[in-house]
């Protein structure tokens, strides 16, 4: 049985302070659960909150990392430096970090592989654009960013990597794509996992879904049979709605 998780990507939202009260709000708010709860804060605000949450049900993850250990990458943070304010997981592939940012395939899987070296947790997204599915070419386009970032990976290594179907046009738009074409899509990425590796390794990955998972939606999406949760944007920023999201996996 896979565990549920439910992931809440705050991207350039929250100051320090703004942060610090999120977080005391969601550790009242947020009821007991079977499912893994993480929240991905802005790097400035990262170490504040892994101490604030030491020892409590919520991880902290990073929304990126730089692929190199340390050097002349002016602006960046690299995998040690989120190790070192204890920080485990990372956010990697983001819809908007390949859009605004240019990250393509190949330097994902760059950063795949510098964050596994440094025994982080990936949680890997990917998705179709609205133009690529309205031409059909959906699945072709998620088989291929899997592909390209992450099959060159040995089997044992999936063990630290969870997956996030999010379709770029559900993103941030309140459109989400319904629970029959999450099931499909997941259904799909873990048959590319199966003939990949191996039927047991595609059981096992966990696939989250994210775009516009809200309250009201939440419990039937995360009810479909290869749905593991979901990566949560904007309504992981108000606490009451995060909690509702985590009591619905
Ligand atoms: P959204 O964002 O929930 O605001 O659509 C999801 C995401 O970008 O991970």
């Amino acid at each position: 049985m896979r565990k549920k998780i439910v992931a809440g990507n705050w991207k350039m939202n929250k100051n320090s302070e703004e942060t610090a009260h999120l977080i005391a709000q969601l550790r009242t708010e947020i009821p007991q659960s079977d499912a893994e709860v993480i929240i991905a804060p802005t790097f400035v605000n990262l170490a504040e909150a892994a101490t604030q949450l030491k020892g409590s049900f919520i991880e902290v993850a990073a929304q990126n990392m730089h692929f190199a250990e340390n050097g002349a990458y002016t602006g960046e943070i690299s995998a040690d430096m989120l190790k070192s304010v204890g920080v485990r997981t990372v956010i990697l592939g983001h819809s908007e970090r390949r859009a605004y940012f240019g990250e393509d395939d190949a330097l994902l899987a760059k950063k795949v592989d510098a964050a596994l070296k440094a025994g982080m947790r990936i949680i890997f997204c990917f998705g179709e654009e609205l133009d690529e599915r309205k031409k059909g070419e959906h699945f072709k386009v998620v088989e291929r960013q899997l592909k390209n970032a992450l099959f060159h990976l040995d089997g044992p290594s999936w063990e630290h990597i969870v997956l996030a179907y999010e379709p770029v046009w559900a993103i941030g738009t309140g459109e989400t794509a319904s629970p029959e074409q999450a099931q499909e899509m997941h259904a799909f990425i873990r048959k590319t996992l199966s003939d990949g590796y191996n039927k047991q390794l595609a059981e096992e990955v966990p696939i989250l879904y994210g775009g516009s998972v809200k309250p009201g939606n939440a419990g039937e999406i995360f009810s479909k049979a290869d749905v593991d949760g979901g990566l949560i944007g904007g309504a992981s920023l108000v606490a009451a709605d995060f909690a509702a999201i985590v009591a619905a996996a």
